[in-house]
């Protein structure tokens, strides 16, 4: 039996957990299984595989979460968006996850594709995450749904207190935890953790770590999701611009000191952006891991 992340975070202090992304290339799919055998023996919690704007690598992302279970015994959490999907289409794919037995799933609202400004949900569709929960929760208790939060407040939201007030509705339609957005800055974290208790959100939230292996790729990353570099980073990272070794080492120290921060402080576990690559994240861990 696949296990509930919502039973998972009952039972354990901290837990560590896993995203990848489904690769474009059948080779990038053989390279994926590869990986996520290796990272199975860091005992992880569980595995997430994210959800495209369109296209073939949306089937993928299911078809990745089934046989990761059937193959490694990984409960994996199904990322799901509203993108592009009418109400009927979502309802459809819910179904087709629970005839598989995917028990997980990070309900998304999901955002515009590339050159169209303005989100729009599809015709027929769902404008916000929370209506994807209550959507998800028509099937009682045989799905656990996780939400996405953001440290910083969202991109498109106009400031910080509503912002906690929109994660309340989605904690309120029936979901569980928070991941993170990606955050460089621990104080961003904590503040946020505090504004959301305020607000009466009581799950767990855990924290989204992306290991910082590329300067430039960094900067790009964070420009999509309005994640704010701080300065000290690109004190860090902009002088060794380049260097692979200099960078990839100067990353995994600031990344150990940052989920040294956050376990310090009282963060519930870890939630890992792999980009699909082991050997940063298996560093990171080895020496946070308590
Ligand atoms: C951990 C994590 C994983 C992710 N994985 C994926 C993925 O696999 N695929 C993908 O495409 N994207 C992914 N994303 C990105 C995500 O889809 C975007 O950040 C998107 O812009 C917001 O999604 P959401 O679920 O938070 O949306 P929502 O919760 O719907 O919020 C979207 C915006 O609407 C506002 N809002 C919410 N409720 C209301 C309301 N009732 N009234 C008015 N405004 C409201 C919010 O404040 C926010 O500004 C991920 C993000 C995170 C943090």
């Amino acid at each position: 039996m696949v296990r509930k992340i919502s039973d998972i975070l009952a039972e354990k202090e901290l837990t560590y957990s896993f995203e990848f992304f489904p690769p474009k290339t059948e080779k990038g799919v053989e390279k994926l299984f590869e990986v996520a055998e290796a990272f199975k023996n860091l005992q992880p919690d569980w595995f997430t595989v994210t959800y495209g704007a369109g296209g073939s690598t949306r089937e993928l992302t299911m078809e990745l979460v089934d046989q990761f279970q059937k193959r490694f015994s990984v409960p994996t959490m199904h990322h799901f968006t509203c993108v592009g999907h009418s109400k009927a289409e979502l309802a459809k794919v819910i179904e087709e996850m629970k005839r598989r037995n995917i028990r997980n799933i990070l309900a998304l609202r999901g955002d515009s594709p590339a050159g169209v400004e303005h989100w729009e949900p599809a015709p027929d569709g769902l404008e916000y995450s929370y209506q994807l929960v209550e959507l998800i929760r028509t099937h009682g208790d045989f799905f656990s749904i996780g939400v996405a939060g953001f440290p910083e407040g969202h991109i498109d939201c106009p400031d910080k207190e509503t912002d906690s007030s929109h994660l309340k509705m989605k904690i309120d339609a029936g979901s569980e935890f928070v991941i993170t957005q990606l955050f460089f800055d621990n104080k961003d974290y904590f503040d946020y953790i505090k504004r959301v208790r305020e607000v009466g959100v009581d799950v767990k939230i855990i924290p989204g770590i992306l290991p910082i292996t590329d300067y430039k790729k960094l900067i790009r990353f964070c420009e999509g999701c309005g994640a704010t570099i701080p300065q000290r980073v690109h004190d860090i990272f902009q002088p060794i611009d380049g260097d692979e070794e200099a960078t990839y080492k100067a990353g995994v120290e600031f990344v150990v000191e940052q989920c040294n921060g956050l376990l310090d402080g009282g963060a519930p576990g870890l939630h890992f952006y792999t980009l699909n690559k082991l050997e940063p994240v298996k560093e990171i861990l080895n020496k946070v891991r308590r």
